[in-house]
């Protein structure tokens, strides 16, 4: 930092006066109680902050002194609402309407068989609480491990800050800032904590979430005095606040809680996680299947207690409370929270894959994306850059070396550099290193990058020319910087001249047509000479040239200013013009090796993809060659676009899939068109600017090493390692997530529908199934209470999570998306579950019937022995049925039948069932009776039919389709 700039700094006056509302952690940060240190740090100098905070604005705080800080203040959080108590969460599973039937049913069943002891035990009663708590339980640890797949999402989009620690520059997760920390801010962040300016370039700061001012302010860091309002602290930067522009360094003063969002956190953690759009499809089917099987259960409670001869007290509960047990076992009550489960298994299964979901609604829209709108630099290709040319008014050198090595020689015509060449590549590489904030570091022969790899490029490029960057800072000492936009796509820096104090230096460098409008001389040999219209197309020319190698330009230039004009700091953009330029640079930046098979994985999958960058139309266009992403060569400018109207943009955007120059309005552009066109869009930013475009966007994707945490915070989605690659297998897993919560929606609904078409009919048809002659009361049902609860609770649980943890398709990726606004639940499926509910009906009642003396089919079997046998007909077309539902139209043969869960659910469910048939006082709890290997059989081979009926209506689908063609 500038020390005349701390100079600078006004003592406050009213030192001794505390303000009510201004944040006094300092205070207690230093342990002090001296009236000095309770002043606002608005209110003092750069230097009493830093002394009250006994911190150092170059080193920072030491390790030790950050662990015992952290130890004192806590983590630099809002804290969370207090945690609802465990036995809370569980108390709230009891809620439901229907379990509350449940649990009243069981206590009439109890005081029943109070009244007429006619067993040993109240099993009934025991058996449906079991059945109560068993599904209490598994709904709690449903929800706990959404909530745990909630948390890790939070842990996996924590915001990090740079901070300055032990004289070292490191990135920490913002959590541990404590006070006296010094941070470091730019253009993109997210001020991690309140903290006071100690230096600013122009810094400017977006604080409408704490003040509603949404222009961003300008910052410095001059003390103010007396009392202002938040929005007036202009040397102050708060909490939750966004860097629109420039750069700064902060010391911390408040974290957490104290800070001022702290202030107003409870406000904003009150407002609750949006549902997904499928969470409320799902919501609404439950609530309409519910009210329609409870529509149903009281009809055919009205039907048996008013047509059937129902006598006594225990027939009259018996009938009540089978129907309640049906409302409950045909209710998909635990919907939404096996969907809330599945998404979050399917969330943490694409962080594994480098896609860090934000938001849950991201994973069902990336199914159905149809266009992937996607940055060149770092995302399509490597971020790494390696200078190969520059060139200047005298000609072309080249350079030897690869990556960041500074080691290789500059070459003309593999010749030495002539003197003049030499001279000229030398000046411009010095503005390229002097307008530069790039970082070299050797790790002992492997040389990486601190900064922009565009600017580490440039640096690497002018030690290759002998020039030492350190001599460079030496030489020409920084006065001041007007930070590159990409709006602007340049930056310059003014410099004070060693040399020739009399003068000061701007160096100039970006986009060679934005630089060039901005020269008006060119440097020749040691001479500046008047820019000609003809010399200008030729340095286009030269830079077209460059870009058409694939190569990244970017032109540098200088002038000199008198030594006066550093009174007129800070420098704006009129220090940019009548610029002398020096030369163009070229540098590569290789395509990602799996950026083009990840190209022609989306188009496979019917997803376009899209170039959106703010590189040079011809370089964009080689690379989107090079990668498929267009074969035309056609890009759009972002000028172009500008004098585009929305029409015939809208029809642009149907043709052409690369787009340069663009600035992050129009990519907001491109985003609605492709929208009005009926696109659902992916598009992914970086900078600070694109949170609008990724807002608008179906998914906004932010880029998690080079993206600000400003756009981070847009996002739906981010990006771990930046790549193209990414987001094409987060398509994949997005779809692989809709399709198998589409399976065990066909798989609970199809189950449901058997069961309640098996109570129905069963109820309907007492006479031509032989159920009453074989009553003795007069009311006997196709199925026990209890056995309903079970069935219920054995498809509900392990085969139905099962089938959420299915594999994906391996063709998964040759279909074409999902069509936007298609519900969760289509035509097809409703047929194919209406269909395998009739199947397991007529299969139940057929061995109810075929059990039973009388009826259609003439049996032998007892009332017990006879529902047994439905029942475990029931409960093993349930399993049966969990192969139809992997597809409404492929075989359940096809493909991979290998998600070893799925087999392992089917048979802990067999055994189960056998438990319950054999155990002597589950007998008694589920009025069942041992079953013979031939019974077995039977149910079995009759269960089975819903599949090879289910085959044959799917294969007869299958050709329909085909015919159709
Ligand atoms: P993408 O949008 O695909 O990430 P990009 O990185 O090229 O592409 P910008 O960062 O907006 O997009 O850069 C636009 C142009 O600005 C570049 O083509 C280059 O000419 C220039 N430029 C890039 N980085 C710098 C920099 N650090 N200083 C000066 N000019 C730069």
């Amino acid at each position: 930092m500038a020390g005349s700039e701390r100079d600078h700094a006004c003592d406050d006056p009213a030192r001794d006066h505390q303000p009510s509302s201004s944040p006094a952690p300092h205070k207690d940060a230093v342990g002090s109680n001296s009236v000095e240190s309770t002043i606002a740090p608005h209110q003092r100098s750069v230097d009493q902050v830093l002394a009250a905070l006994h911190t150092d604005w170059r080193s920072g705080l030491s390790e030790t002194q950050a662990r015992e800080r952290l130890s004192q203040y806590g983590q630099n959080e809002l804290t969370p609402e207090k945690p609802t108590p465990r036995w809370r969460k569980f108390a709230a599973q009891f809620k439901d309407v229907l379990v509350i039937l449940l649990l009243i049913a069981a206590l009439v069943s109890a005081a029943s068989w109070l009244y007429e002891r006619n067993s040993a035990l109240p099993f009934e009663a025991m058996a449906i609480i079991a059945i109560v708590l068993v599904n209490a339980i598994m709904g709690y640890v449903q929800q706990a491990r959404a909530e745990q797949a909630a948390a890790a999402l939070q842990r996996m989009s924590t915001a990090h800050a740079n901070v300055v620690r032990g004289g070292e520059r490191a990135r920490i997760p913002a959590a541990e800032l404590v006070p006296g920390d010094i941070i470091l801010i730019e253009e993109g962040d997210t001020v991690p904590a309140d903290a006071r300016l100690i230096e600013s370039t122009s810094l400017q700061i977006a604080e409408a979430a704490l003040t509603g001012e949404s222009v961003p302010v300008a910052k410095d860091i001059d003390a103010i005095s007396g009392e202002v309002a938040l929005a007036d602290r202009r040397n102050m930067i708060f909490n939750g606040s966004a860097a629109t522009y420039g750069r700064g360094r902060a010391v911390v003063t408040a974290t957490g809680m104290r800070s001022e969002m702290g202030r107003i956190a409870d406000m904003l953690m009150q407002a609750p996680a949006e549902p997904t759009p499928l969470q409320r499809e799902l919501d609404h089917v439950g609530k309409l299947l519910g009210a329609g099987v409870v529509a149903i259960a009281v009809v055919m409670i009205a039907t048996i207690l008013f047509v059937e001869d129902v006598r006594g007290f225990r027939a009259v509960i018996d009938v009540l409370i089978f129907g309640v047990a049906l409302a409950v076992a045909a209710v998909p009550e635990g919907l939404p929270a096996i969907v809330t489960a599945v998404l979050s298994l399917g969330v943490q299964r694409m962080a594994q894959k480098r896609a860090i979901i934000r938001r849950l609604a991201a994973v069902e829209t990336l199914g159905s994306a149809t266009v992937i709108a996607s940055d060149k630099t770092g995302t399509l290709t490597k971020n790494e850059m390696t200078a190969r040319v520059a060139v200047t008014a005298q000609g072309r050198a080249d350079f030897a070396g690869t990556g960041y090595d500074p080691h290789g020689k500059l070459s003309c015509d593999g010749g030495l550099l002539g003197d003049v060449l030499q001279a000229e590549v030398s000046w411009a590489l010095t503005a390229a290193g002097c307008a530069n904030n790039a970082v070299l570091v050797d790790h002992g022969g492997r040389w990486t990058v601190q900064g922009d790899p565009t600017e580490g490029a440039l640096l690497v490029a002018a030690r290759k020319a002998g020039l030492d960057p350190e001599e460079l800072n030496r030489s020409f000492e920084r006065l001041g910087e007007l930070p590159f936009s990409s709006q602007r796509k340049l930056m310059s820096t003014v410099h004070a001249d060693a040399e020739r104090a009399e003068r000061l230096l701007v160096f100039t460098k970006g986009a060679a047509d934005a630089l060039l409008a901005r020269c008006s001389h060119e440097r020749v040999g040691e001479t500046a000479v008047a820019l000609t219209a003809k010399r200008r197309a030729e340095i286009l020319a030269v830079n077209d040239e460059l870009a058409g190698e694939a190569l990244r330009v970017l032109g540098v230039a200088f002038r000199s200013l008198p030594e006066a004009a550093s009174a007129h700091r800070p420098f704006d953009d009129a220090v940019e013009h009548d610029l002398v330029f020096l030369g163009l640079i070229g540098m590569i930046d290789p395509p990602r090796v799996e950026a083009r098979e990840a190209v022609a994985r989306a188009k496979g999958a019917g997803i376009r993809p899209i170039m959106i960058t703010g590189d040079h139309p011809r370089t964009a266009a080689v690379i989107a060659r090079e990668l498929g992403i267009c074969d035309d060569g056609r890009a759009v400018t972002g000028a172009e676009i500008e004098l585009m109207p929305d029409d015939v943009l809208d029809r642009t955007v149907r043709e052409v899939s690369v787009y340069a120059r663009v600035d992050p309005e129009h990519k907001l552009r491109i985003v609605k068109s492709l929208q009005r066109e009926g696109m659902t869009v992916a598009m992914t930013g970086d900078g600070v600017n694109d949170a609008p475009a990724l807002k608008t966007a179906d998914i906004g994707v932010a880029m998690g090493v080079s993206g600000t945490e400003v756009t981070k915070q847009a996002a739906d989605m981010v990006l771990a390692d930046d790549n193209f690659a990414t987001i094409v297998a987060a398509v994949e897993q997005g779809r692989a997530i809709f399709s198998n919560i589409r399976r065990f929606l066909r798989y609970l609904l199809s189950s449901n529908m058997g069961e309640v078409m098996t109570m129905f009919f069963g109820v309907l048809l007492t006479q031509a199934l032989g159920l009453r002659a074989a009553g003795e009361s007069g009311v006997v049902l196709p199925l026990a209470a209890t056995q309903i609860l079970w069935i219920n609770l054995v498809t509900d649980g392990a085969p139905a999570l099962a089938l959420g943890v299915d594999p994906p398709d391996p063709g998964i990726m040759n279909q074409p998306p999902r069509p936007r606004g298609e519900g969760v639940i289509t035509r097809r499926m409703w047929v194919g579950v209406f269909f395998v509910g009739a199947v397991m009906a007529v299969g139940t009642l057929l061995v109810l019937d075929l059990s039973l003396p009388g009826g259609l089919i003439e049996g032998t079997g007892t009332i017990s022995h006879a529902q047994t046998m439905a029942f475990t007909t029931l409960v093993m077309f349930q399993l049966f049925n969990v192969f139809n539902a992997r597809s409404d139209e492929r075989s359940a043969f096809s493909g991979s039948a290998a998600n070893p869960w799925v087999w392992g659910a089917v048979g802990f469910s067999l055994l189960l069932q056998a438990g319950v048939i054999y155990l002597p006082f589950l007998q008694e709890a589920f009025s069942t009776t041992g079953l013979s290997a031939g019974d077995w059989l039977l149910c079995a081979a009759v269960a089975s039919s819903v599949l090879w009926l289910r085959e044959a209506s799917k294969l007869i689908g299958r050709l329909a389709r085909a015919r159709r063609g």
